[in-house]
């Protein structure tokens, strides 16, 4: 099982880390939170759902997929269809591909 905290989203509020201080810490610099390692123990797995589920922000995600455990787990999950579709309609909207964002 892999654990990825949304870094942007975080807000710093240290409930994982008081929920799992063995599986999330906080940055000292910002407070903001990380995974201590990069597959969590299938032992945690209530516990990491628990951790999820009381992120005031929902920041933090649960990978399930055992592809994630075998050594791929830097690779980003496939993008869903919705993405997909937003980014096709954006570039129909602007094919030179400047939008304007920084
Ligand atoms: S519970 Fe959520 S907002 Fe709070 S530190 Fe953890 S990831 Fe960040």
């Amino acid at each position: 099982m892999r654990v990825v905290v949304d870094q942007d989203l975080c807000g710093t509020t240290g409930q994982c880390v008081l929920t799992l201080p063995g599986t999330f810490r906080q940055r000292q610099t910002d407070g903001v939170a990380e995974v201590c390692a990069a597959t969590v123990p299938q032992a945690l797995h209530a516990a990491v759902l628990l951790a999820a589920s009381q992120c005031p922000v929902a920041a933090i995600r649960v990978i399930e997929s055992d592809a994630a455990d075998d050594g791929r787990a830097s690779v980003d999950p496939a993008p869903s269809s919705a993405e997909v579709e937003r980014h096709a309609s954006k570039d129909q909207r602007n094919p030179g591909g400047r939008d304007g964002a920084v």
